[in-house]
């Protein structure tokens, strides 16, 4: 048994080296690799730089848990030499296409580089993990050498471009991390609180010491309860929480909701600002880049709560 295993391995080793040589890149050289969201797009242009031609599919402001391709995105999937996305099902709409393009595509989860040890799995996901891995800079830096690994393999004389180029952006990363550990500090221990309508800062709040409330149940599709609101207005209005925060990808009538029943409780609680959630901000936004989304959040943070 175990050696017909290790025989179909081989020969699966065997056809995955005949692919290699004789695969053909783009035209221009380089590398297409088609990505879901904004931030597996950016991972790859950095670490890929003038090698590959990064196409992303999910532009500002989309959401990817109930992001569905389009036709020119299949187009886009047929033509990737590589194909990276998020996993833990957060482009739960993709499944069955990822599924199928595994047949004749490589195709990377860059989640799938994280230790499951290191994963949340709220209650309310069922017994699935969290996929928001990204706004723990430390742990999305982790991903870096599985993009550093597909690519070398199809690109073998990039191989070193890519290995300096990522090495290079997890130092950035590092230094990112560190600096929102700083940020953070300066907010009042008290007032460490994240409200916002998206359950998306789970991670975020784990590793910089933030407690993170949302409304439970909300989802971008779902409608949030009357309890949820009543309970999470009894909250902010007692911990005399200063602000809330809106999502560049979740309607503002939710938080707005809060607000005003805070409001009839003689607690004023603003609006802190536009997070990015799930999608980085447009070009020009200064969140157009993983690590300025970043800043951009813990900015609006900070500012807010401080
Ligand atoms: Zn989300």
């Amino acid at each position: 048994m175990l050696f017909r295993y290790a025989t179909y391995f081989f020969l699966v080793f065997l056809l995955g080296c005949a692919e290699n040589s004789t695969e053909k890149l783009d035209d221009g050289g380089q590398v297409v690799v088609v990505c879901t969201t904004g931030m597996v797009a950016d991972l790859a242009q950095r670490i890929g730089g003038d090698r590959v031609r990064v196409m992303g599919l999910m532009g500002p402001g989309v959401d990817p848990h109930y992001y569905k391709a389009s036709r020119g995105d299949l187009a886009k999937l047929e033509r990737a030499d590589l194909i990276l996305y998020n996993g833990l099902l957060l482009e739960g709409k993709m499944q069955d296409i990822f599924g199928k393009m595994a047949r004749a595509k490589r195709i990377v989860a860059v989640a799938d580089a994280i230790d499951k040890s290191d994963l949340l799995q709220p209650a309310e996901l069922e017994g699935h993990y969290d996929p928001h891995i990204w706004f723990d800079v430390a742990l999305w830096s982790k991903t870096v050498d599985s993009v550093v690994r597909a690519l070398a393999e199809i690109d073998s004389e990039g191989a070193e471009t890519y290995q300096h180029n990522g090495d290079a952006y997890r130092e950035e990363l590092a230094a990112l991390d560190a600096w929102v550990i700083e940020q953070v500090e300066q907010i009042p221990s008290g007032q460490r609180v994240l409200i916002t309508a998206h359950d998306a800062f789970g991670y975020f709040g784990r590793a910089y010491g933030i407690e993170v409330t949302g409304l439970q149940g909300i989802s971008t599709v779902a409608e949030y309860g009357v309890n949820d609101v009543t309970g999470l207005v009894d909250f902010i209005s007692e911990r005399k929480i200063r602000a809330i925060f809106v999502e560049s990808s979740v309607p503002e009538r939710s938080i707005e909701a809060v607000r005003q029943g805070c409001l009839e409780r003689g607690h004023t609680v603003s609006i802190g600002g536009t997070l990015y959630s799930d999608a980085m901000g447009g070009q020009g936004s200064g969140a157009d880049t993983y690590v300025g989304m970043v800043k951009s959040n813990v900015e609006t943070v900070v500012g807010a709560l401080r």
